[in-house]
């Protein structure tokens, strides 16, 4: 069995469960994406609560391989040009609604045509957004956006992180985390 997952800060997780598996294990290849194989004997619960205790290994792995190698990141099949331009007016207007709505300060906002990750925030407050947004129902688009706004307090994903993106989410964090990562892109 392999299928791919999009987990809310990894992104692109590819789940392979087979019976050649010995033990639950991880890697990263150079174009930054991450596979997550496991024995048939592994729950597929069990297995994703790995990748959350490796969560920040995962995090630095990708970090090194894309500054080892800077052209093996796989490109997305180029959107189109309506997309593009309804994600440049669509997707800054909602960081700058919410930021204000919750107080938050931010630099410039940066789209990017990544499926690696739904988004990161530079340590100048600027926030990169993936264009795939656009394919989300809008609660979880938001969800992505805050925690990208919640990174402009907290550089990390800490308990202190996870309780303002709580608030900010009226208490949804968690459930809105397990919302996207079952969700699966029609792209
Ligand atoms: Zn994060």
């Amino acid at each position: 069995m392999t299928k791919t997952i999009l987990h809310p800060t990894l992104g692109e997780i590819t789940l392979s469960r087979t019976r050649r598996a010995v033990r639950i294990a991880l890697s990263v290849r150079p174009n930054g994406s991450v596979r997550l194989s496991f024995p048939s004997w592994v729950t597929q619960g069990r297995a994703l609560r790995f990748l959350e205790e490796k969560h920040d290994w995962v995090a630095e792995n990708r970090r090194k391989m894309a500054e080892k190698y800077p052209s093996a990141a796989t490109p997305l099949s180029q959107p189109s040009k309506e997309l593009r331009d309804e994600a440049k007016v669509v997707i800054p207007q909602m960081v700058a609604r919410l930021a204000d709505l919750h107080g938050f300060k931010f630099g410039a906002v940066r789209i990017k045509n990544t499926r690696s990750r739904w988004g990161s925030c530079t340590a100048k407050n600027d926030i990169n957004l993936s264009i795939s947004l656009m394919h989300l129902p809008s609660h979880l688009a938001e969800y992505i956006v805050l925690h990208e706004l919640c990174h402009t307090v907290h550089k990390n994903h800490s308990a202190r992180f996870h309780a303002l993106l709580d608030r900010v989410t009226g208490g949804r964090d968690k459930s809105l985390s397990r919302e996207l990562r079952s969700y699966r892109p029609g792209i």
